[in-house]
């Protein structure tokens, strides 16, 4: 990543800034950072960039030392690291398989005034412009620390950012707000829903298709699992509880994948299915689940045993977002409202990593560019006035950072 071009501290972008944060967001695109691949050489050239201003930063690797989060520390004037603002957001990007992109989603274009390209809404752009601020940081005398935290794995279930931030509390870095830069179209958000992701195993006992009695049909019973979910899913719908900020008000629940069996005339053995509850941050996360599995312990397994004691239904939690509630009086979301100028109470369905930062005790909003209609589909775009007017925000973040 080359460093970018110097600019001037303007309130209206001038070609050389514009042009910093457009060629840094295409280089970050062409990086193939799909969830499944490593992010190390995006994390390194970003790394570099901020050695090229004077910025260390340092990485946490996963286990497989495959992919890494980075964060970095731009320290006050006199070297303070403690409090100031985290700038966040997550390296990966969903996968562009089965889906028809009218040009290659790595190699980004600007057609009119949006660009294209995996990860340009979601959230590349964001971190394109906080790292065109550079020159313009280097320049100021910091009365309160900026921080920069780009993680791994946020679409498969946040996995990088909860080893982030067990290593920033080990190293005693507390920062005073974060601001999380996922699409929001900048305006900022105070909630969103938790996620719980669950893969169910049922095991029956295969036989003959003719000899029913004699067999424990697998998929039978996880349609048996997968109706109670959806009844109590409808349940939720019809009686609440509801919060009405949000535009889905109720927790949600649904199954996403199935598969089992092996041919027509053969009682299924095995089925498995995935199914994920969103709910509100009032909501206990668990509490759905412990209604579907007690069904599944107390009246599914036992009729299975009455023919097979093999027969089982296991679970497995496998992904968790965390809720956000951002505390109405916290810092940073008075001064991200007012620098927006926008003080409606909004939450979204969507989840993201700022419930972790939140739980780490750093109160967190949600202001990015974008909208989240744009991203994970096909020809997902960026309006290049959203990241104009992030550009904007975040100086006049720095401005609130900087000492007179
Ligand atoms: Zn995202």
């Amino acid at each position: 990543m080359s460093p970018v071009t110097p600019d001037q501290p303007a309130a209206n972008i001038n070609v050389n800034e514009r042009a910093a944060w457009l060629a840094l967001l295409e280089e970050l695109i062409r990086h193939d950072t799909t969830s499944n691949r490593s992010n190390l050489g995006l994390i390194e050239a970003i790394r570099d960039l901020l050695r090229a201003h004077d910025v260390e930063a340092w990485l946490v690797y996963d286990s497989g030392r495959q992919k890494a989060n980075l964060f970095a520390t731009l320290p006050a004037v006199r070297g303070g690291t403690n409090g100031g603002v985290v700038l966040s957001g997550h390296t990966d990007v969903v996968p562009v398989t089965g889906q028809h992109w009218s040009s290659d989603p790595f190699d980004p274009v600007v057609r009119g005034d949006r660009l294209y390209g995996r990860g340009s809404c979601d959230m590349k752009g964001f971190i394109a412009v906080t790292l065109g601020l550079l020159p313009d940081i280097q320049r100021r005398r910091l009365r309160e620390p900026l921080h920069l935290a780009f993680s791994f794995d946020e679409e498969v279930g946040c996995l990088g950012a909860p080893l982030l931030l067990a290593e920033l509390a080990e190293r005693g870095i507390r920062p005073s707000g974060c601001i999380v830069g996922e699409p929001t179209g900048m305006r900022p958000v105070v909630a969103h829903k938790g996620n719980n992701a669950y893969r169910c195993c049922v095991r029956g006992l295969a036989a003959h298709s003719s000899r029913t009695p004699s067999g424990v049909n697998a998929i039978e019973y996880a349609a048996r699992l997968i109706c109670r979910i959806r009844d109590n899913a409808d349940a939720l719908r019809r009686n609440g509880p509801f919060d009405r900020a949000f535009d889905v008000p109720f927790s949600t629940a649904q199954t996403g994948m199935i598969s089992g069996g092996i041919a027509i005339n053969t009682i299924p053995e095995l089925c498995e299915f995935f199914f994920e509850y969103r709910n509100l941050p009032s909501e206990d996360p668990e509490q759905f689940f412990e209604q579907i599995a007690r069904y599944a312990r107390d009246e599914l397994e036992p009729e299975m045993r009455t023919v097979a004691d093999v027969a089982s239904i296991s679970f497995e939690k496998v992904g968790t977002t965390l809720a956000l509630d951002s505390a109405e009086r916290a810092a940073v979301t008075r001064l991200v409202r007012s620098l927006c100028s926008d003080f409606e109470t909004r939450k979204v369905a969507y989840g993201t990593e700022a419930g972790l930062f939140s739980q780490a005790g750093i109160p967190t909003v949600i202001c990015g560019p974008g909208s989240i209609d744009d991203a994970h589909k096909a020809d997902e775009s960026v309006e290049l006035s959203q990241l104009a007017e992030c550009d904007r925000f975040l100086r006049r973040v720095l401005d609130t950072l900087t000492a007179d």
